[in-house]
């Protein structure tokens, strides 16, 4: 698609070009001429004119070209007779000294001395060549002496006065359009950067404004107009503005194709071409103008090859847009070896002289334009796009991350419930165990343990709060008998059914029922005085000798009759610790078995 638009943009251009380039060419003549190549330097034109006619070399109506050479040629032209006043045009502006001898047939001599290095202003008429009003209407003979550093190129064209006058409208239209072009580029580019503040659309402008004056300088429009009198810059405009193009035109490729990314080597190649470029342009500041043309002709045609064969890699890269900056220096090439060979002589035609290189460097210019603007949006629209996937990237990032934080969160959940449950258990278990440390095997009441700690916490508290404190130790009567006559394990049956009934009555939370000992048995009875722990002794004594024990020796066997005896105590001031009151205790124990058990006896003081 590119490819035909630009193809289309192209052959619009050449199409304006052409409608108004090379135009009226049949309204002038071309003389029949001969030539002397004078490598004596003080051949004169009296030496000229008695010349032997076979010493001259004829080359007929052919435009002279000699390539670059700065010996001095005659050459000699022989003028019709015509009624009408004429002109003489040499087309080509650049020569240095052109003398010009018209020899009327009388013998009489009119001389012309022109050239680009005198000022614009002392030509006989105005123009981008050098034009000079033929004197006689008679047929006449005339002698040009043509030297210069420049190519030796001498175009010359007999005009009828007025047709030349009029065939030079077409020809200042098609340059005013060229000239028009260029700056229009160099214009709109600047905005360009102006705009974009893009590197590549600023050095393009300087670039095209460089070509445009090395163009005003090849076609003598910059003579005439820009530097009319500057005979300093005349002689070295073309090496100069040459070399300044082509040193902005590698800055502007290398920043347009982002080379120094691309390719290294590539960049490296445009950059040293470059530096070449400007040595010429440096060089033409002081080196003369047929050296430094010798500098700049072939490395242009090297650089325009090597931009070109660049454009090609890039596009075979798969660079976007680089078939038509390929397309350009394409043209541009084409023209610029069409040109260099016409000002070397080797090929003819003052079509592709005149205009070749301004139709392809216009061509270029536009295409040039075009595609940095394209490659420039390439480049935006990429960056968008870049832009709009990493605002993707970070919503689907986020995204990621908020259920990655859910994960976790449910994660983290779980695993605190794990934990509770596992500390719960872990605090049942410790539970259990206290319990267990403190439980007595075989009646589940607390033990001997337990009671040790209770007993001396509670005698503690007691002295604290000031409330009283009461202990019954209860001890089964003959019991030892009882496992004598139905054994052990009956024993243990009624040890156990004894600790279910002291059980049952010991109503209050705090009360504590612990096995003391073998048959022994202990109730701590906190915030519990005397007369109330002796009401709890009786209950307990009533309890185990109301009802017989199960004897679960034999299924026939006789139920038990047991009975206790008990000692009650309660805390007095004079005891000095625990121990004091379990003594206090055991006493009064001591006593009920004494006065015949299954009784109750209180501590006295
Ligand atoms: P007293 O009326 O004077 O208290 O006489 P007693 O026979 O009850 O007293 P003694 O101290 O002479 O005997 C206590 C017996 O209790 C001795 C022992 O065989 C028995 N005994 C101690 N612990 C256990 C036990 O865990 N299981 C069983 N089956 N018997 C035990
Ligand atoms: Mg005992
Ligand atoms: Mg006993």
């Amino acid at each position: 698609m590119n490819i035909i638009r630009g193809a289309f943009f192209v052959s619009l251009s050449l199409l304006l070009f052409l409608s108004v380039g090379p135009s009226s060419a049949e309204e002038s003549v071309q003389p029949n001429i001969s030539y002397y190549k004078a490598e004596d330097i003080n051949f004169s034109l009296s030496d000229a004119r008695q010349m032997a006619a076979q010493s001259w070399n004829y080359i007929g109506t052919e435009p002279p070209s000699f390539g670059y050479d700065t010996t001095p040629h005659w050459l000699k032209l022989e003028l019709d007779a015509a009624s009408y006043y004429r002109l003489l045009h040499i087309q080509y502006p650049l020569l240095d000294h052109v003398d010009i001898y018209f020899i009327s047939p009388q013998g009489d001599v009119e001389h012309h001395h022109v050239g680009d290095t005198k000022p614009f202003y002392q030509r006989p008429i105005a123009a981008d060549g050098f034009v000079i009003p033929v004197p006689f209407h008679e047929a006449h003979e005339v002698l040009i002496r043509v030297q210069t550093s420049s190519s030796l190129s001498v175009p010359i064209r007999i005009w009828e006065t007025s047709a030349f006058h009029q065939a030079q409208g077409p020809r200042y239209v098609s340059i005013g359009l060229y000239f028009g072009v260029l700056l229009c580029m160099v214009v709109y580019n600047l905005f360009g950067y102006v705009v974009t503040r893009e590197t590549s659309f600023f050095s393009y402008s300087i670039y095209v404004v460089f070509t445009g004056l090395l163009m005003a300088a090849l076609s003598g429009v910059g003579f005439r107009y820009l530097w009319p009198n500057w005979l300093w810059l005349q002689e070295r405009a073309v090496t100069l503005f040459g070399g300044l193009a082509f040193v902005f035109a590698t800055l502007f490729i290398t920043q347009l194709l982002g080379l120094r990314k691309q390719s290294k080597a590539w960049h490296t190649g445009l950059i040293s071409l470059g530096s070449f470029a400007g040595v010429v342009a440096i060089c033409s500041l002081f080196l003369p103008y047929s050296i430094t043309i010798f500098m700049l002709l072939p490395f242009a045609v090297i650089a325009c090859f090597y931009v070109l064969i660049l454009g090609v890699a890039m596009w075979i890269k798969g660079m976007q847009h680089a078939q038509i900056f390929t397309l350009a220096w394409f043209f541009f090439l084409v023209s610029i070896i069409f040109n260099a060979l016409g000002y070397l002589g080797l090929i003819d035609g003052q079509f592709i002289q005149r205009y070749a290189i301004m139709i392809g460097s216009g061509i270029e210019v536009l295409l040039l334009s075009w595609v940095i603007t394209l490659m420039y949006s390439a480049e935006r629209t990429e960056k968008l796009g870049a832009q709009e996937q990493m605002l993707k990237h970070a919503v689907a990032a986020q995204e990621a991350q908020r259920v990655l934080n859910e994960e976790l969160e449910i994660r983290v959940k779980d695993r605190t419930q794990e934990l509770q449950q596992v500390s719960e258990s872990l605090q049942r278990a410790n539970a259990t165990l206290e319990r267990k440390s403190n439980e007595d095997g075989l009646t589940k009441l607390f033990n001997r343990r337990f009671f040790d700690t209770q007993i001396r916490n509670e005698f503690k508290r007691s002295r604290r709060t000031g409330s009283p404190l009461a202990l019954i130790l209860l001890d089964i009567d003959h019991f030892k008998p009882l496992n004598d006559t139905h054994g052990h394990q009956v024993g243990d049956a009624v040890l156990v059914e004894f600790a279910q009934r002291l059980q049952s009555q010991a109503i209050r939370a705090n009360d504590a029922v612990c096995r003391y000992g073998g048959e022994e048995f202990a109730i701590i009875l906190p915030a519990t005085d005397l007369a109330a722990a002796e009401l709890v002794a009786k209950r307990f004594l009533t309890v185990i000798s109301d009802q017989p024990f199960v004897n679960n020796s034999s299924e026939k066997a006789a139920p038990l009759a047991v009975t206790a005896s008990a000692g009650v105590a309660v805390l007095r001031d004079t005891m000095d610790n625990a121990n004091d009151l379990v003594e206090a205790a055991d006493l009064a124990l001591y006593a009920a078995k004494d006065q015949g058990r299954n009784m109750l006896i209180l501590a006295t003081e």
